[in-house]
C-alpha cells in the first residue's frame, strides 16, 4: 500500500459504497469515499426512505375512512404537504449524518467533491483540484431517472428526482410508466387527494411480476380512483402561463394536469465518470460490466450497485460491497447471490414477492401446482372496503418445490421478507403445509393451503 495514498477509493456515497467504505475502513484499511451530492444515495435522499415515509401519509385517508366501521368519528381530517415534506426532510438530514458518521467513526476520509477516474489507480477530485492514487477502487455512481430528453416538452416533466421537493400537492398530476415507481407514487398521490393517471404504453402494468399481481393489483387501483392508460404514450408535454401541463397522448386524447412526472426507468451514472481514461468497459446503455466479483475488466476497479446492469436495489448493492470485502480483505472469495430476491412494491395494496412468476415457472419447469386464494381480509369486514387480497404459491409438482410465492395486500413486503428465508432455504409445499398456521392473521392463508387450485403442464393450464 506504501505506494498508494488509500488502500480503497469509493466513487459514490450510496448504499453499496458506503458500506464498503465503512467496513473496509473498519478492517484498518486507509478509505476514501467521495461523493458529489448527499451521503446516502438515492435510497435515502430521493428514493426507498423518503418514499416510504411518503406512502405512510398517503395511507391515513383510507384509515380515516375505515375508522367509521370500528366505531370512530373522526371529523374533517385536513393533510398539510409542506408539513410532511419539512418533516421528511429532517428525518433524512439525520439519517444522511447517520451514515457520514458512520465513515468518520472508522476513520475513513469523507470527500465532498465529484470524483472521476484519472487511470487503473488514481481518482481527480474536482472540488479539491487534487489527484489522489488508490491500490483498489469502487465505483459505486449508481443511477439517475430516465428524462426522455426525445419527449417534446420533457422539461415540464419531474421525475423522482424532483418529487420529493415540489412546493405543493397537485390536485391532478399525470405519470408515465407502468413499473414501481410510477405506480408507487400513483397510490402516494391518490392517498394525498391528487387525480392520477397513469400512462403506460405496455399490455399490462409491472410487467415481469405475476400476471395474477399485475392484474390484481390495476383493478384495485382503479377502484380507488386511479386512472390507469394501458397502450397509451405520451407524445408532447406543453405548460401554459398558470403552469397547467397540457398532455398529448398517442391516440389523440389530452389530458390536463399540474404536474407530469417521468418513472420510465433509470439510467446508470456514468457519464463523464474517467471511465474510458481508466479503460472501464461500459455497456450500450452505459453499465458497467463486471465479473461474477463485481470485477470490472481493470484489475484495481470493481464496480457496484446500480451502475451495473444487475437487480436495481439497495440491499442487493450492500450485498455486492459484502461480498467485495469477503473477497478482497477476507480471504474468503465470495460471488454475489442474485437468486430469489424478495421484493415489495409499495402500492396501495401492497406486493410482496419472492421467485418466479408463474409465467416464468411455467416456461422451465413440465409440470405446475398453482395454490391461490383470493379473499377480503378480516378488517374489510368492519373498514367497509372491498380490497380483496391475494396470496398465490407457485410448485414444481415434480420435486413440490416451492418456486414463487406472490401476495397482494396489507404488510406484503413484510411477509414477502421472512418467506424470503424460507424460499432461499429450499422450502418444499409439504414444508408449508406442516407449519402451524397463526391465527388469525393474513398470513395464515399461506400454510392453509392444502390443495392446488389449477395445474400447468407443459406451459398449459389445466381446468
Ligand atoms: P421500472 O423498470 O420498474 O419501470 C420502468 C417503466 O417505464 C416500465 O413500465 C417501462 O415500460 C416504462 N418505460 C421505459 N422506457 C420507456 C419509454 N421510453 N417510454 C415510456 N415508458 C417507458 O423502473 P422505475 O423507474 O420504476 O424504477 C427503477 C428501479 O428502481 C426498479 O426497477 C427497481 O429495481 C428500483 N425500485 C425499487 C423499489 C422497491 O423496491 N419498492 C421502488 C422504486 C424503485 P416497459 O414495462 O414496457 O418496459
Amino acid at each position: 500500500m506504501a505506494d498508494y495514498d488509500y488502500d480503497l477509493f469509493v466513487i459514490g456515497g450510496g448504499s453499496g459504497g458506503v458500506r464498503a467504505g465503512r467496513v473496509t475502513a473498519s478492517l484498518g484499511k486507509k478509505v476514501g469515499v467521495a461523493e458529489e451530492y448527499r451521503f446516502g444515495g438515492t435510497c435515502v435522499i430521493r428514493g426507498c426512505v423518503p418514499k416510504k415515509l411518503m406512502v405512510y401519509a398517503s395511507h391515513f385517508s383510507e384509515a380515516f375512512d375505515a375508522a367509521a366501521g370500528f366505531g370512530w368519528e373522526v371529523g374533517d381530517p385536513r393533510f398539510d404537504w409542506s408539513k410532511l415534506i419539512a418533516n421528511k426532510d429532517r428525518e433524512i438530514a439525520r439519517l444522511e449524518g447517520l451514515y457520514r458518521k458512520g465513515l468518520s467513526n472508522v476513520e475513513a476520509d469523507i470527500l465532498d467533491t465529484r470524483a472521476v477516474l484519472s487511470g487503473p489507480n488514481s481518482v481527480y477530485l474536482q472540488a479539491e483540484n487534487r489527484t489522489v492514487t488508490a491500490e483498489k477502487i469502487i465505483v459505486a455512481t449508481g443511477g439517475a431517472p430516465n428524462r426522455l430528453s426525445n419527449l417534446p416538452g420533457s422539461e415540464h416533466c419531474i421525475t423522482s428526482d424532483e418529487v420529493f421537493q415540489l412546493t405543493e400537492l397537485p390536485d391532478r398530476i399525470v405519470i408515465n410508466g407502468g413499473g414501481y415507481i410510477a405506480l408507487e407514487f400513483a397510490c402516494i398521490f391518490a392517498g394525498l387527494g391528487s387525480k392520477v393517471t397513469v400512462v403506460y404504453r405496455g399490455e399490462e402494468i409491472l410487467r415481469g411480476f405475476d400476471d395474477d399481481l399485475r392484474e390484481n393489483l390495476h383493478v384495485e387501483m382503479a377502484a380507488k380512483g386511479i386512472e390507469i392508460l394501458c397502450q397509451t404514450e405520451i407524445t408532447s408535454v406543453g405548460e401554459a402561463d398558470d403552469g397547467t401541463r397540457s398532455v398529448k397522448l398517442n391516440n389523440g386524447n389530452e389530458l390536463v394536469a399540474d404536474q407530469v412526472m417521468l418513472a420510465v426507468g433509470r439510467d446508470p451514472t456514468t457519464k463523464s465518470l474517467g471511465l474510458d481514461v481508466a479503460g472501464v468497459e461500459t455497456d450500450e446503455r452505459g453499465f458497467i460490466k463486471v465479473d461474477e466479483y463485481s470485477k470490472t475488466n481493470v484489475n484495481s476497479i470493481w464496480a457496484l450497485g446500480d451502475v451495473t446492469n444487475r437487480v436495481a436495489l439497495t440491499p442487493v448493492a450492500i450485498h455486492e460491497a459484502m461480498c467485495f470485502i469477503e473477497t478482497e480483505y477476507r480471504n474468503n472469495p465470495t460471488k454475489p447471490d442474485h437468486k430469489f430476491i424478495a421484493t415489495a412494491v409499495f402500492t396501495q395494496p401492497e406486493i410482496g414477492t419472492v421467485g418466479f412468476s408463474e409465467e416464468n415457472a411455467a416456461r422451465q419447469y413440465t409440470k405446475l401446482n398453482v395454490f391461490r386464494a383470493h379473499f377480503r381480509p378480516l378488517k374489510n369486514t368492519l373498514s367497509g372496503s372491498g380490497e380483496k387480497m391475494l396470496m398465490k404459491i407457485v410448485c414444481d409438482a415434480e420435486s413440490d418445490k416451492v418456486l414463487g410465492v406472490h401476495i397482494l395486500g396489507p404488510d406484503a413486503g413484510e411477509m414477502a421478507q421472512t418467506l424470503g428465508i424460507a424460499i432461499k432455504m429450499g422450502a418444499k409445499k409439504a414444508d408449508f403445509d406442516r407449519t402451524m398456521a397463526v391465527h388469525p392473521t393474513a398470513a395464515e392463508e399461506l400454510v392453509t393451503m392444502y390443495h392446488p387450485d389449477y395445474q400447468i403442464v407443459d406451459g398449459v393450464r389445466q381446468s
